[in-house]
């Protein structure tokens, strides 16, 4: 067998979606699985759709993900260009080969005059297709005469290149995930292989560059599945030995009806796109994973499994791992439902499994914490005590803003339960001590134990109405560990400070 050789094919006509990420990351899998090659190809003929910038956020996105391309525009390779703007020539040589057979032919009806049919079908309740049927009462090289085609040609009248689908023809569709389908030619239309502008559409460029660039196998959203039979037939009339096909079924809502929209993100408070994006029109700015919080590593892993399932029920798998796993066999035809909790689960996953230095690091990037005055000393200890439940590196800060700011205020939830003027004695009492003792975590919990025994109180009396003066609510780590991390002054300060101003 010729070797593997898979590409993602985008279009730069907007920010990549989950959905994209998961075709990129379905294709590199089985590419690498395979030993093959990972191709990524720009789609960028329909100009009318192009966004600026849309090529450069779906290099970054793949690159955030460690989905790194083989070949493509960024990383060059042998089939070079990997643009498709930039294969004009080799879509023109191909578009000369497919006019010499019968398989295609020249429209010269004008957009009014397609129009006009097409009210004219509406009229009668009908849709109009250019098919096999009306194509033959349309103005194109297949009803007028040579010459006539010629005149038109010579006199610069403008006109589109279409494909002649086959007259009532079962075509036998396979596809390794869906498997064996069949679809009737004369349910399909004449599609449009090159513009009037001589730029090749979607299918005549997609095909020629699969042939081109020899792609083996074509995994790809199942919103080509319509394309199936069209391009079948187009390697056939090209002579050309066609790909394997695989279409990934759809992402769809959290409730599970319908796909997942570009537009969902705003509407379920999660994002729908790897990385921010900007639109440069409006200046709107899409959320992102990346700077939502989520680690690549956590983001892919999350994606992979949105339709297919590992072995034994695995679920946490880094990309090397998931590599070597992949197959096309065990990936699902049905929809896979977006679930933002688990997104988050799976991040907490991997952010519990780093070192406490890397989270340190991890948290000095997120942006717009105030940590500047706070050492690594401390920030390690706080991490290695909020590591285990934040779900974002970010949450290690918010959740455990008492290590790093004294409370401005006393939860009244917490007051009415832990304080009362019995407990504001019991803790001027204790603050006492604190001022004789080493701060280490193992003497500070001995000092509570004693004292609370010393004045014959139940643990909770001293440790509740403590916790509330360090933290100002009844939650947080352990109170020795938080005594210890925040020093003997600043302890001392808040217990002072609440004593003072709990009503
Ligand atoms: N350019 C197409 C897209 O944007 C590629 C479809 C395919 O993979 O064939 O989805």
């Amino acid at each position: 067998m010729s070797k593997v050789r898979v590409r993602f094919a985008p279009s730069p006509t907007g920010p990549l979606h989950l959905g994209g990420v998961r075709t990129a990351l379905y294709d590199y899998l089985f590419a690498k699985n395979q030993g093959g090659d990972f191709v990524l190809r720009i789609e960028d003929t329909d100009t009318a759709r192009y966004v600026e910038g849309a090529e450069n956020y779906i290099l970054e996105a793949l690159e955030w993900c460690g989905i790194i391309p083989d070949e493509s525009p960024k990383h060059g390779g042998p089939f070079a260009p990997y643009r498709q703007s930039e294969r004009r020539d080799i879509y023109d040589k191909h578009l000369a080969e497919i006019l010499k057979t019968d398989s295609a032919y020249l429209a010269f009806d004008t957009p009014e005059e397609l129009d006009e049919i097409r009210t004219e079908f509406e009229k009668n309740g009908d849709v109009f297709a250019y098919n096999y049927i009306t194509r033959n009462r349309l103005k194109n090289s297949l009803t007028l005469s040579k010459d006539e085609v010629q005149k038109l040609i010579d006199d610069k009248v403008p006109y589109v290149v279409r494909f002649k689908m086959p007259i009532d023809r079962t075509l036998v569709l396979e596809d390794i995930i869906r498997g064996t389908s069949s679809v009737n030619t004369n349910t399909l239309d004449d599609k449009v292989l090159v513009k009037h502008d001589g730029m090749p559409t979607y299918h005549f460029a997609n095909v020629v560059d699969d042939h081109e660039m020899e792609i083996s196998h074509v995994i790809r959203g199942e919103e080509w599945l319509p394309s199936l039979g069209l391009h079948y037939l187009l390697y056939e009339a090209m002579g050309w030995e066609k790909p394997e096909f695989a279409h990934l079924s759809l992402i769809l809502k959290p409730e599970g009806k319908g796909k997942l929209s570009k537009r969902d993100g705003d509407k379920f408070g999660f994002p729908v796109f790897p990385l921010n994006f900007e639109d440069p029109e409006t200046g709107n700015i899409s959320k992102g994973y990346r700077e939502e919080g989520y680690l690549p590593e956590a983001f892919i892993n999350m994606v992979a499994l949105l339709g297919w399932s590992p072995a034994n029920d695995r679920e946490i798998l880094t990309l090397e791992e998931m590599v070597a796993e992949f197959d096309l066999n065990k990936v699902h035809k049905a929809g896979a439902r977006f679930n933002k909790e688990k997104a988050e689960w799976f991040n907490q996953e991997y952010l519990k499994n780093k070192s406490p230095e890397e989270v340190l690091v991890l948290l000095r990037n997120v942006e717009g914490l105030d940590l500047l005055n706070c050492g690594d000393d401390k920030l390690l200890k706080v991490i290695s005590l909020m590591q285990e439940r934040a779900t974002f590196a970010k949450d290690i800060y918010t959740d455990g803003i008492f290590f790093f700011e004294a409370p401005k205020e006393y939860e009244e939830k917490a007051v009415k339960k832990a304080w009362n003027p019995a407990a504001a004695e019991v803790m001027s009492d204790f603050v006492s001590h604190l001022e004789t003792i080493d701060f280490d975590t193992e003497t500070l919990k001995k000092e509570i134990n004693d004292f609370a025994e010393s004045k014959g109180l139940g643990m909770g009396k001293v440790m509740m109405p403590l916790r509330l003066c360090l933290v100002g609510e009844l939650k947080g780590p352990d109170v020795p560990d938080i005594l210890q991390i925040l020093g003997k002054e600043e302890s001392i300060a808040r217990i002072r400070n609440a004593v003072n101003n709990i009503p």
